[in-house]
């Protein structure tokens, strides 16, 4: 799975897309998360956007973009946002693998993960290289 985030320099207008691979084992006209809109990505420029991965069957019943954009709409910051994203899936799906990027219009970002290690990578207009993150899965609360 690939997701961006994109957010112009002067502001403003975010965008946000998910492509897929699809599932491993996937089967002809399985859909997966990354097309729906709110589970494998969501932006609203005023707020933020998302983008995410993992287990698309169990995180499309959650839409955990739109989650975490509503939450930062709420006053979370990204990372808190990404985390209750994470944790409203794990309550229901205690071993679901999961991935978040969060980053809201200011262009500041979080993420959070669970079942594995996520890793994402971001660049600013004024930075000379893209740095990776490496996002190990929550701990049980
Ligand atoms: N989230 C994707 C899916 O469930 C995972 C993948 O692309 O492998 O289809």
């Amino acid at each position: 799975t690939i997701s961006m985030i994109a957010l112009h320099g002067s502001g403003g207008s975010m965008a946000a897309g998910t492509s897929t691979n699809g599932a491993s084992r996937k089967i002809p006209g399985r859909v997966g998360d990354g097309p729906i809109t709110g589970s494998g990505s969501y932006v609203d420029a005023d707020v933020g956007g998302c983008g995410a991965t993992g287990d698309g069957d169990i995180m499309m019943r959650f839409l955990p973009c739109y989650q975490a954009v509503e939450s930062m709409r709420q006053g979370m910051s990204p990372q808190l946002a990404a985390e209750d994203a994470v944790r409203r899936m794990l309550r229901k799906y205690p071993d679901v693998q999961s991935g978040l990027v969060v980053v809201n219009s200011k262009g500041e970002h979080g993420a959070a993960a669970s079942g594995w290690t996520f890793t994402y990578a971001y660049r600013g207009g004024s930075m000379d290289g893209t740095v990776v993150v490496s996002v190990p899965p929550l701990e049980e609360t």
